[in-house]
C-alpha cells in the first residue's frame, strides 16, 4: 500500500486515544531508520505525558523526539539533510503548520505526523482534517470502545467521571481528568442549557 513518491510526500495517521496512533507512527520512524535513513521526530512541548525527549507510545515503545514550541522552532531545527520528519500530536500545532507540512513535501521530505482528527466534542481538531486532505495518505486508526467493544472512533472526556460538558476548555494538560476511546453510540457530550 505504500507507493515511492520520489518528489516527497505526506502521511497522516489519526483516529481518537488509544487507537495506536503514536505505535504506528514510531513504526514507519523506526523502518526508516533501519533503511538508514535521516529522520527527525518532533513533539508539542504541550504534551508531557512521557519522558521529555522521547515519544512514547501507550503500548510502550519508544523513539527520540525533539520537543518544540512552535511550527517556526520546528523549522529552526529541522536540519538540511532529513529525509523522513515525523510529528507527533499534530492537533496542537497552530494553522501554519499546514503550509510547513506542504513545504517539506514539496521540498522531497516525507513528512509523517500522527494526531487526533477529533476533539473530545467528536468535531474536527484544529488543522488536522486540513492535512488529511492535502495528504499522499490517510490511515484512520480505530480504537476499541471502553463501554460496548465496538471499534471505536471518539475520545470521551471524563472530568470527575462524568461526560466533560460540549463547552469545557479543548486543550487542558495535568488536570484530574480521563479519557476513553468511545464509539459513536457511546460517545457522550452534554450540551449545556442556555440559562
Ligand atoms: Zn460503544
Amino acid at each position: 500500500m505504500y507507493h515511492r513518491y520520489d518528489g516527497g510526500w505526506i502521511e497522516v495517521v489519526c483516529g481518537s486515544m488509544f487507537s495506536g496512533k503514536t505505535e504506528e507512527l514510531i513504526r514507519r520512524l523506526k523502518r526508516a531508520q533501519y533503511a538508514k535513513q535521516k529522520t527527525q521526530v518532533f513533539k508539542p512541548a504541550l504534551d508531557d505525558r512521557y519522558h521529555q525527549n522521547n515519544v512514547s507510545s501507550h503500548a510502550g515503545t519508544q523513539i527520540e523526539a525533539i520537543v518544540v514550541e512552535s511550527v517556526e522552532d520546528i523549522a529552526a531545527q529541522l536540519n538540511d539533510n532529513t529525509e523522513v520528519v515525523g510529528i507527533d500530536e499534530v492537533q496542537f500545532f497552530g494553522w501554519e503548520i499546514v503550509e510547513f507540512c506542504d513545504k517539506l513535501a514539496d521540498m522531497g521530505k516525507r513528512v509523517i505526523i500522527a494526531g487526533l482528527d477529533m476533539d473530545f466534542r467528536g468535531e474536527p481538531f484544529g488543522p488536522v482534517p486540513v492535512l488529511m486532505a492535502q495528504a499522499e495518505a490517510v490511515d484512520k486508526l480505530q480504537a476499541i470502545c471502553m463501554v460496548c467493544g465496538a471499534p471505536a472512533s471518539r475520545t470521551q472526556r471524563l472530568v470527575a467521571g462524568k461526560p466533560a460538558p460540549y463547552d469545557a476548555p479543548i486543550i487542558l494538560v495535568g488536570t484530574e481528568e480521563v479519557y476513553q476511546a468511545r464509539c459513536r453510540r457511546c460517545h457522550t457530550v452534554p450540551k449545556v442549557q442556555n440559562q
